[in-house]
């Protein structure tokens, strides 16, 4: 696909030519009739529409006259509520007139208000609107729209005369900004190296989903459905509850169509769960983007799961299950590292400090990560 950049931004196409020139003959037609025998004074409204108008323009058969406008409405990529008029309309060239305004859009209808309020005061006979899109789930305002070309969801577009800030007019076809992806990664580490805690700092923080099938499990035991009844066992003496199992529980959440932007904690736990996990992502047209791991010495590990366990209630946080837990995370765990370490995705961050300075590591990481990925 052919991607742009326009000043910081990527554009991706949207709308093709054809498709633009379809809407463009459609309402010229729908105005024609609109105007009977009567002269029509087109009120085009600067910058944006100036393609749309010259296009319209070619297109209208019966008398017409063109007259210009120019607002300026928003600064970068949203709209702000300040619209000004840079250039105006002598009243008598439109007193009396049937007159349609030519937009290229109608966003949240700050512009189209201030227009239509303005224009009105010059005593028009008839004044109408009629734009090439339309953002319906954006438009704020209650003034009826009187010709529409094409509705667009709510996106930021550009081409065929819209801008951002001032480049991208002069493209022949509208693109669109290229959704910034959002980060999927796997906190890595051994049962006590503060995943949980640093999870849940950095859903928060970067607005992710966060996934922990360790909570997911105990959220099953205490509610006794038919998978805690399953887990129960294998969790309790610290054993990892069986792959099938584990991948049904996962299955279910990511095949939510709205979930994305996914730090999973505690899964993948084996290098099966990885290849699993790789091939359910893929079929949703995600990716794993890292395996980012946090890095603590074994001695510490045993001192802070004997802590928890004195407030959590877990069963499993005992010193034998413990002992168990991290010999399990050896043998079955741990080489899921070299699966993504192989996928160039491996990241490994000192886990041993403060909440705080263990959370600004992982943020470095990620927003290298996230640059990695954007070259
Ligand atoms: P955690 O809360 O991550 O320490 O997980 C607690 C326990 O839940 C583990 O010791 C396992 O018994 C079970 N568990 C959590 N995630 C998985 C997984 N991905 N695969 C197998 N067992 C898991």
């Amino acid at each position: 696909m052919k991607r742009i950049q326009l000043h910081d931004k990527i554009f991706e196409p949207y709308i093709d030519k054809n498709t633009i020139a379809q809407a463009v003959s459609n309402l010229a037609k729908k105005i024609e009739e609109y105007a009977g025998s009567d002269s029509i004074v087109f009120i085009v409204v600067l910058k944006g529409s100036f393609i749309f108008a010259a296009d319209l323009a070619k297109q209208y058969t019966k008398e017409a006259v063109f007259e210009f406008y120019r607002l300026k409405s928003y600064e970068g990529t949203y709209s702000s509520g300040n619209v000004n008029i840079l250039v105006d309309i002598e009243a008598d060239l439109i007193k009396g007139k049937r007159v349609v305004v030519l937009e290229d859009i109608v966003d949240t209808g700050n512009t189209l208000e201030k227009i239509m309020s303005e224009l009105a005061k010059k005593q028009p006979a008839d004044l109408k609107i009629a734009t090439l899109f339309y953002k319906p789930n954006a438009y704020k305002k209650d003034i009826p729209l009187d010709f529409i070309g094409i509705e667009i969801p709510n996106v930021f577009i550009v081409g065929y005369g819209l801008d951002y800030d001032e480049l991208g007019r002069n493209l022949p076809e509208i693109y669109r900004l290229k959704k910034e992806k959002m980060i999927d990664f796997i906190l890595f580490g051994p049962p006590g190296a503060g995943k949980g805690t640093q999870a849940k700092i950095i859903k928060d923080k970067l607005g992710l989903t966060y996934i922990a099938t360790g909570d997911m499990f105990r959220n099953h035991i205490k509610n006794e459905t038919p998978l805690g009844i399953k887990a129960k066992e294998f969790i309790q003496r610290g054993d990892l509850v069986p792959d099938e199992i584990t991948i049904d529980m996962i299955k279910e959440i990511i095949s939510d169509p709205e979930v994305k932007g996914l730090i999973f904690d505690g899964f993948p736990r084996t290098v099966k769960q990885a290849e699993f996990l790789d091939k359910l992502m893929s079929e949703k047209d995600l990716i794993i983007d890292a395996l980012i791991a946090l890095d603590v010495p074994e001695e510490l590990l045993v001192n802070r799961l004997l802590e928890r366990g004195k407030t959590s209630g877990r069963s499993d946080d005992n010193e034998e299950t413990i002992k168990y837990r991290l010999q399990q995370y050896h043998t079955k765990t741990e080489p899921v590292k070299e699966y993504y370490q192989n996928q160039g995705k491996y990241y490994e961050v000192d886990g041993v400090g403060s909440i705080e300075e263990v959370n600004q590591r992982l943020l470095d990481v990620i927003s290298k990560i996230k640059l990695r990925d954007r070259t």
